[in-house]
């Protein structure tokens, strides 16, 4: 177990005053005023997929951690076996925040945010307790020491809480929360999105050299007020972009807390091919803007094979015929394989007999960079990733109406996102 020092209320309140919690109207009015432009092939209030929890209560289980504490690699692998545990979702649902008051060991963690620290200092503070500690795990907004103890089966909850419902659409999750027993509590809805499968090779720090794979990663996390109506507490969550890097497959967690964040009812699952598709879309159609991405050589490195390397970072490219997507025909949204950022679509790709996978024109034109590339003594256009800076490839005017572009693009610099359901999740991450 590794202490950290809690710190002074007056910091902790003027940086939650700064950071702001995303107030569902206002997420909601952004994205209805983003989408109302957009023409979508799916309609967006219909929901993909209902994550709902039965009348009886389900336990919400925190894990605080951190990628640079050498005592979390073991919580964190029996965290990763709760996806194998038949009480998954039906009684338990996890979540791992990972906190960044441990970055300054010498590794920083991609997936730490302050206001995932702030949130395990809140709770340390109702304990009266005056430290926090990774790896940390919060029971039903209580203390658990169970892991440590050598028991390492979560508790059992008890009684009804009533039934909690996130349905997901395009925009975002649907939150409806019925109560069993209707009291003066006014609670507030909180939704994660989960990444799963997440390898993450460490370079320095305590767990330098080591490889570790996350799973219940809270890429984002949102708190939601929510209003009753009839006995019915509802609320609306958006999506917002999810981070990078882009794990194997994504989980949605919902839970309601009583206002002081003690949690009442959770329910969770993983998404479905169907809901991942669009969770992309969104990406895709730029309701939120993914933010700029700047590592160093040896982190992408760390990240990325090393044909990914070489392509992506060194502008190389892969040999013709050779790519997983040259032939590639199911409908979905290719991404940057370094980044997560959605680049093309499926819709606009077409036979250049290349041997290349070709398209006429990306997602959004502001996904893309391009810059002059007159090696080997031609006179050609580079495509960059406009996020990451990936090269992808090159763009011609020798394309197909309507633009007359051709962008000629390395699958290897690539992953495809299928949209259709029957599609599998892993066939998006086979590279
Ligand atoms: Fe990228």
């Amino acid at each position: 177990m590794k202490q950290g020092a809690l710190r002074t209320r007056e910091s902790r309140t003027f940086r939650r005053a700064v950071a702001g919690w995303t107030r569902a109207g206002v997420a909601v009015a952004m994205a209805a005023t983003t989408l109302a432009a957009v023409t979508a092939a799916v309609s967006r209030a219909e929901p993909v997929q209902v994550i709902k929890s039965g009348p009886s209560r389900v336990g919400l289980l925190e894990l605080y951690t951190s990628e640079g504490c050498n005592s979390c690699p073991p919580a964190q692998a029996w965290f990763s076996r709760l996806a194998g545990d038949t009480r998954l979702w039906n009684d338990v649902v996890p979540v791992a925040f990972h906190v960044d008051y441990w970055d300054y060991l010498g590794w920083s963690d991609v997936f730490a945010r302050a206001a995932f620290s702030e949130r395990q200092r809140d709770y340390s503070e109702r304990w009266k307790s005056t430290r926090i500690y990774t790896p940390g795990f919060v029971w039903n907004g209580q203390e658990w020491r169970g892991w440590f103890d050598g028991k390492k089966a979560v508790p059992a909850t008890g009684g009804e809480a009533g039934v909690l419902t996130g349905a997901i659409t395009g925009t975002g999750v649907d939150i409806s929360y019925a109560p069993s027993v209707i009291t003066g509590e006014e609670p507030i809805a909180h939704v994660a999105v989960l990444g799963m499968g997440l390898e993450r090779k460490v370079t320095s720090g305590e767990n330098k050299g080591k490889t570790l794979v996350h799973d219940f990663v809270v890429l984002d996390y949102q708190r939601v007020e929510i209003t009753a109506h009839d006995g019915v507490w509802t609320g609306h969550a958006a999506w917002r972009a999810p981070r990078d890097p882009a794990p194997a497959r994504h989980a949605v967690a919902v839970w309601v807390s009583t206002a002081q964040g003690d949690p009442m009812q959770a329910a969770g699952a993983f998404i479905t091919p169907a809901a991942e598709g669009v969770l992309q879309l969104t990406r895709r159609e730029g309701a939120f803007k993914m933010a700029k991405i700047n590592k160093t050589d040896a982190e992408w490195r760390a990240i990325l094979t090393p044909e990914q390397y070489q392509v992506t970072r060194q502008k190389g490219t892969e040999r013709a015929f050779t790519g997983a997507y040259w032939n590639n025909h199911d409908k979905g949204v290719y991404v940057c394989v370094a980044c997560g950022q959605p680049l093309f679509s499926s819709d606009t790709k077409f036979e250049s007999g290349t041997g290349w996978p070709s398209f006429y024109e990306p997602v959004d034109n502001h996904n893309l960079a391009s810059e002059p590339d007159n090696s080997f003594g031609w006179d050609r256009t580079e495509v960059i990733c406009g996020r990451c800076e990936a090269h992808l490839g090159h763009v011609f005017d020798d394309g197909p109406k309507p633009t007359g572009l051709r962008y000629c693009i390395n699958s290897v610099a690539l992953n495809f996102v299928p949209q259709d359901p029957a599609e599998s999740i892993k066939e998006a991450s086979k590279k």
